[in-house]
């Protein structure tokens, strides 16, 4: 089915692998790697001197335990590495700087909540004593059933009603370091309100507005626009008012968050000026202050660029962790007050990497095709002007031949559509020109030639159709074109000979990838391999366990994929820790209030009728109720 020969052994123009293009390298990090077979291999972070295991071999063993593709893929060994890599970074930086204060950092349970997720959270932070925060009741519920360690911390932010703030103020009975983070002065109210009620004390802390603004997809969250904390004027009527029901002696935190994602480590030197700032005057005003917490934010370096530009970031998790620590440092000594506890509520930065989405291409639209074509000789000339092109076809008028073709492709659309070519005719023509479109890429791919005609040439990108829905497993992508790192996860020996956009199986133009992170920056198109019917080709989305699960969306009602959580094994295999089954019809279904049940009676009924009426055989009325029965039990994705 290749329409295009292997690139010729002429050319050695690079001795470059061919996965080289891919750039893993550059953003796989310790994590992910290219085997000599050309298979994506997983790393162990952990164990850096284990070999790497086959993702293709992994898929093939899930495939055999009859779990298949779509499939979001998390690796334990990844979350691990990243709890490690925060919280040793901050203690190195600790050790460092001479800080007489520790870290204890928390994770923002929004960033990804599911149970699996939260409870290997708690698990690998143990020995760090990390905490979780809760931005809303419900995740306050979550973090209340978790096992923590007697100093972790559990920081509560966003909006509070009287039960979320009773809630948290009678959590502390059991142990539970459970601080109430102030939004308002009108919050403050409830929590004297829940203080009267219930005669325990709280444990209060103060999100602080800051002036500073961060760049990036986020910027909207800091600075004075920002719709979080408190500014100058409302923090002093909060202390005044602590004080005056004797209370101020509770305030032991001070919060700021600046958003998502920082490009720039300076914004967060910057912020964290200022964030000592108010730590130390609110110190003055009597605040007893012991903790400083300074959000979310540490990046990613999705496109391994490592610059303060989209989707990367200019610094490491130990420059960000050297800033910080620094920063107080000096900001403290200079004040002359005891070091704070540092906090940080970092979470797409521990839980990005550890998740990949995993699915097969189910189709090919092509725009070339290897089949040489012959105009008729009753073809209207253009017909055969089209054809000529590859009497004159070489790298040199590559540029002449490509305005050629779509100017005579054009002119006879327009004579098709005036009736002065017929169906087939133009059929003819179409075909002709796919065919010059193969010959012209392929010379392309072989020759030097301008940056213009790659351009061109990406406007002809083939799409791939594939087994998965933006909406509900990448909504970033879709919602603000965040950038995932993407490849094929085999065959990465053999030269990508195509390129492709990538579409997914909804019904909205919408759900397509057409942005891609490749060795030398941002493409258009994603190089990928002939797909053939003889075995399936995968395509893997890297980093994805930060934000996607829960903001994605039943679009056309393709609900969860199948998920599996592994953990790579010292010895090169790994185990297959939990399999949690993708959404069945009858599942999302119910999401949108249809009752599966009812729907099968409604369906009998007409089927009732049908027989009734002569229309359907008794045989034929057994299968249709067997294959609808089916259907609302299988999987909502391509099977
Ligand atoms: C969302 C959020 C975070 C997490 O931010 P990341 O950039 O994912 O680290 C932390 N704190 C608060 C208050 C948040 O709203």
């Amino acid at each position: 089915m290749s329409s295009i020969a292997a690139k010729g052994t002429t050319d050695d123009s690079t001795d470059q692998e061919p996965h080289a293009i891919y750039g893993f390298e550059r953003w796989g990090r310790d994590l992910l790697t290219v085997l000599k077979n050309g298979d994506v291999g997983l790393k162990n972070p952990l164990k850096p001197d284990t070999v790497p295991i086959s993702l293709p071999s992994i898929i093939r063993d899930l495939e055999q335990r009859g779990i298949h593709a779509p499939l979001l893929l998390r690796v334990s060994s990844f979350l691990e590495n990243e709890i490690r890599s925060i919280n040793n970074a901050f203690e190195t930086a600790i050790k460092q700087a001479g800080y007489r204060g520790v870290y204890r950092g928390v994770f923002p349970i929004k960033v990804n909540q599911q149970a699996q997720v939260i409870r290997q959270i708690v698990d690998f932070g143990r020995p760090y004593s990390f905490g979780l925060e809760a931005g809303s009741k419900p995740e306050l519920v979550i973090a209340l059933a978790q096992s923590l360690e007697r100093d972790a911390l559990v920081m509560c932010n966003g909006v509070k009603d009287l039960k979320f703030i009773r809630l948290a103020i009678l959590s502390r009975k059991l142990g539970f370091n459970t601080a109430i983070v102030l939004e308002s002065p009108k919050e403050l109210e409830t929590v004297i309100e829940a203080y009267q009620e219930l005669g325990v004390e709280p444990l209060l802390g103060v999100r602080v507005k800051l002036f500073n603004r961060i760049g990036g997809d986020w910027a909207e969250s800091s600075g004075d626009r920002s719709t979080f904390g408190m500014n100058t004027d409302q923090l002093v009527s909060v202390i005044d008012r602590l004080r005056d029901v004797g209370l101020l002696h509770c305030l032991k935190f001070q919060h700021s968050h600046l958003g998502s994602q920082i490009p720039d480590v300076n914004d967060v030197r910057r912020a964290s000026v200022e964030a000592c700032r108010y730590f130390v005057d609110l110190t003055k005003e009597g605040a007893p202050l012991t903790h400083l917490d300074l959000g979310g934010g540490l990046g990613v370096d999705y496109t391994g660029e490592k610059k303060a530009s989209k989707s990367s970031i200019n610094y490491s998790i130990m420059e960000y962790c050297e800033n910080v620590v620094e920063t107080v440092r000096y900001a403290m000594d200079e004040a002359g007050l005891e070091h704070p506890t540092l906090t940080t509520e970092s979470g797409r930065a521990i839980v990005a990497t550890s998740s990949m989405l995993i699915f097969n291409v189910l189709e090919t639209t092509l725009y070339d095709s290897g089949v040489a074509s012959k105009p008729e000789p009753s073809d209207y000339h253009y017909v055969k002007d089209l054809a000529a092109i590859e009497t004159y076809l070489e790298p040199k008028r590559l540029q002449e031949c490509i305005n050629d073709a779509s100017f005579y492709r054009n002119e006879l659309r327009n004579l098709f559509l005036r009736n002065v070519i017929n169906l087939r005719q133009m059929a003819r023509a179409e075909r002709i020109y796919l065919y010059l479109m193969s010959r012209i890429k392929l010379m392309a791919h072989e020759a030097e030639h301008s940056t213009e005609i790659d351009e061109q040439l990406d406007a002809l990108a083939d799409i791939y159709h594939c087994n998965f829905s933006l909406f509900q497993s990448l909504p970033d992508v879709w919602a603000i074109n965040q950038l995932h790192p993407i490849a094929p996860l085999q065959q990465l020996n053999e030269e990508p000979m195509r390129r492709a956009i990538l579409s997914d199986i909804t019904c909205d133009s919408d759900g397509k990838i057409d942005e891609f992170i490749l060795a030398d920056g941002l493409s258009p198109s994603l190089p990928v391999h002939d797909v053939t019917d003889e075995r399936p080709y995968y395509l893997g989305v890297f980093f994805v366990g930060a934000y996607q699960e829960t903001l994605g969306d039943l679009h056309n009602l393709f609900g969860d994929t199948n998920v599996v959580t592994i953990e790579l094994r010292e010895d090169g295999h790994f185990d297959l820790l939990q399999e949690v089954e993708g959404d069945t019809i009858a599942e999302v279904m119910s999401y949108v209030e249809f009752d599966p049940k009812d729907c099968v009676d409604d369906f009998r009924k007409l089927l009732d009728l049908a027989t009734s009426d002569k229309r359907l055989k008794s045989s034929e009325r057994k299968l249709l109720i067997a294959t609808y029965r089916e259907a609302i039990n299988s999987y909502t994705y391509f099977e």
